[in-house]
């Protein structure tokens, strides 16, 4: 059995278990669900709303 790690969509940092820790972050873009480790959330928070905001062009 393997078991799926949550990923961060960036950086590739592993969570320890399936489900993504409460710090990081889902962004759903295009249909695709994407994960952002708190790090990464942190520091492109901004670039995450301007991709967000682009869906209602
Ligand atoms: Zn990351």
């Amino acid at each position: 059995m393997r078991m799926v790690r949550a990923t961060c969509g960036l950086c590739g940092q592993q969570a320890e278990t399936e489900e993504a820790p409460l710090t990081w972050v889902t962004s759903v873009e295009n249909g695709r669900k994407l994960l952002y480790c708190d790090r990464c959330a942190r520091e492109n928070v901004r670039n995450i709303e301007g991709k967000l905001d682009s869906v209602y062009w």
